[in-house]
């Protein structure tokens, strides 16, 4: 057993949705188990929650939003909250990396190092930002008074993929906490322990209960209710972009909120020919494929490189390759670890064999 494997047996998981300010059941108390992708092991079961538990969810933070407690406070004051989050996020470094690996397959050097301190410094950033927001507005009128007046949407949802649990996390709340919203977060069912212990720790830095809710379950039964809810302002996705698509079809069945979208995406690196140094080329590129499994929307699934290059470079690829053995996450060595599911797996291996042409 490894040494972060032994902290992973030890850890306190959460069970619940994160409503209100603390941990509950979902109301039918229908579970479903997220596992280890590395051996499969059931790591907790969570709440199937469904369209009921959405409405709680949402209540809760609309209920907050319209009190005032967090939309009226002096942005500097949540600009102070913000901060202590960022700090406890530091403070449970270990933690919170432990069970991203676990959870996600991510390995757990880069937990330690990218996913967690960026995760704290994304939260600090938009904190930090809050009291510093300026405007102009073009000269007025002796009898004349010209305002730019920056308001909170009210409540914000945010449904998440599972390649970056804790970073799009913070990526979404960042920004819609700090400028005063409550949130309603639904992670990937894949990938939901993080973001329960991120709204516990929220709540320990100050932000008041209700302001940050987490509720998990599958996305038809959580994420649907949730693009369909009159009470959602607002709405932030990253994923698929067939989902995606359905978002705005949420939209326009229901309120016609706000909703941003971040789906799929398919880079390539272009290598011309006066490209030098190929041995450096094809480790950048190896890592820009490989790193994260290659559960990356900005992973370079392409090269198109001048013929010139081209046999130097694919023995070049070929000797990076070795390097990205795959591996346990929870072994600080590992570079690259399991795909985060079964299904994703069963589906890259079909679209790989589609692309060879074999079936
Ligand atoms: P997905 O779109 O199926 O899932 C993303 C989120 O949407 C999850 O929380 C899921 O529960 C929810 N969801 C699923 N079906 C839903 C529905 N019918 N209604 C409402 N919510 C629903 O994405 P996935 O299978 O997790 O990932 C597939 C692809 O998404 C990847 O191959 C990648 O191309 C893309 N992706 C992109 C990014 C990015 O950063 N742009 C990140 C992750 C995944």
């Amino acid at each position: 057993m490894t040494a972060y494997s032994k902290i992973a047996a030890e850890l306190p998981l959460p069970s619940g949705n994160f409503i209100d300010g603390r941990f509950q059941p979902c109301a039918s108390g229908r579970t479903f188990e997220t596992v280890n992708p590395y051996d499969g092991a059931v790591v907790a079961k969570l709440p199937a929650s469904d369209t009921g538990d959405v409405d709680t969810a949402v209540a809760s933070a609309r209920k907050t939003f319209e009190s005032g407690v967090w939309a009226d406070m002096h942005p500097g004051a949540r600009k102070e909250v913000l901060s202590e989050l960022a700090d406890l996020i530091m403070d449970n470094l270990q933690e919170l990396a432990v069970m991203e690996a676990l959870d996600a397959g991510k390995p757990i050097t880069d937990c330690l190092h990218i996913d967690v301190p960026e995760t704290a410094t994304c939260i600090r950033w938009h904190g930090e930002v809050q009291d510093k927001l300026y405007d102009q507005i073009a000269p007025s009128a002796p009898d004349g008074l010209g305002l730019i007046v920056r308001e909170p949407v009210g409540v914000v949802a945010a449904v998440l993929p599972w390649n970056f649990p804790l970073m799009m996390m913070a990526w979404k709340i960042g920004p819609a906490l700090a400028t005063g919203n409550s949130v309603v977060v639904k992670p990937a069912e894949q990938t939901s322990l993080t973001a329960l212990r991120l709204a516990e720790l929220a709540v320990a830095a100050g932000v008041p209960a209700g302001v940050l809710n987490v509720i998990t379950g599958m996305g038809p039964d959580v994420g649907a209710p949730l693009g369909r809810h009159m009470n959602v302002d607002a709405l932030t996705f990253t994923g698929s972009t067939s989902t995606g698509r359905l978002f705005l079809e949420y939209s326009a069945q229901s309120n016609l909120k706000e909703v941003c979208l971040e789906m799929g995406g398919k880079s390539a690196a272009v290598i011309l020919s006066d490209a030098r140094d190929i041995d450096r080329i094809a480790e950048v590129q190896a890592n820009a494929i490989f790193w994260n499994m290659d559960e990356n929307c900005t992973a370079n699934s392409r090269i198109i490189v001048h013929e010139d290059h081209h046999d130097a470079l694919i023995e070049a690829m070929v000797r990076q390759v070795s390097d990205w053995t795959p591996g346990n996450q929870l072994e600080a060595e590992t570079r690259t670890g399991p795909l985060v599911s079964d299904t994703h797996f069963s589906k890259v291996l079909y679209l790989r064999l589609r692309f060879q042409g074999r079936i």
